[in-house]
């Protein structure tokens, strides 16, 4: 169900910063309810979520931008163009459900869910199906709500 929703995401069909924007509301929704309670429990107070929202917003930007950098052992660090533009790979270009961190790549190299081969550009990005993927913003949204 939740990929219902994570598909408006990945209907970018090009890497762009902007497309760190694109998502369906209610994925944040779903994320902030599980983050800023459990958060709040371990005595993270609002400046640090503040900082957390600043750092994961630009570093959202920088893995969803058009750049063909590569930022060495990094990687293994914090995400990036090079990692993240995998994560949007069409599953006819490439391995599917590789590359979810967000802000930090480490996740997904302790749990074997990194991808970063030297070649940089899968040769589509998207989803099966997504021809027939509404384009504007209002009919997006409705999307996940629709029957198939
Ligand atoms: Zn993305």
């Amino acid at each position: 169900m939740l990929w219902r929703f994570h598909e408006v995401h990945h209907s970018i069909e090009e890497m762009d910063w902007i497309g760190n924007w694109r998502f369906h509301w209610f994925e944040v929704v779903v994320y902030r309810t599980m983050l800023y309670p459990l958060a709040a429990w371990f005595g993270f107070g609002v400046a640090a979520m503040f900082w957390y929202g600043v750092v994961n917003t630009l570093v959202g930007h920088f893995a969803h931008a058009n750049l063909r950098w590569r930022i060495g052992p990094l990687k293994y660090i914090v995400n990036s163009p090079e990692m993240h533009i995998w994560h949007h790979t069409h599953p006819e270009a490439g391995p599917e459900n590789r590359n979810f961190a967000i802000t930090l790549s480490v996740w997904d190299w302790l749990f074997r869910t990194a991808y970063a081969p030297l070649r940089r550009d899968p040769r589509r990005l998207g989803f099966t199906g997504i021809e027939d993927y509404p384009r504007n913003v209002f009919t997006q949204m409705a999307a996940p709500l629709r029957r198939r």
